[in-house]
């Protein structure tokens, strides 16, 4: 697959906290500044790592539930699950006129 010709730096998207469910339409920069980890800035769109605002930490992320506690299948919770989908399909599933499920 060749890689996606965007510059998402000047796209504003969707930032959800999986911790607080913060939802903040930003740029990446503006993200960056605000203390967000999010992809592109902080790992890889469609690669499990933490997504959380400046106030949140990562040990509530599922990022941290499947590398650190070794939890997967059912052992995962229902919003971990909709974090893992919703991860799997980005960046589709942030641009602003997304769906966010649930
Ligand atoms: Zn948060």
């Amino acid at each position: 697959m060749e890689p996606i010709a965007i510059d998402f730096e000047q796209i504003v998207l969707r930032h959800i906290c999986e911790v607080c469910d913060r939802d903040e339409l930003l740029t990446p920069a503006q993200a960056f500044d605000s203390g967000w980890d999010y992809p592109p800035r902080m790992g890889m769109f469609g690669v499990v790592s933490p997504r959380t605002c400046g106030n949140c930490g990562i040990e509530s992320t599922l990022w941290w539930a499947v590398a650190m506690e070794n939890r997967a299948g059912d052992e995962l919770t229902e919003k971990q699950y909709a974090v893992l989908a919703r991860i799997q399909s980005e960046p589709e599933s942030i641009l602003p006129e997304a769906e966010v499920n649930p």
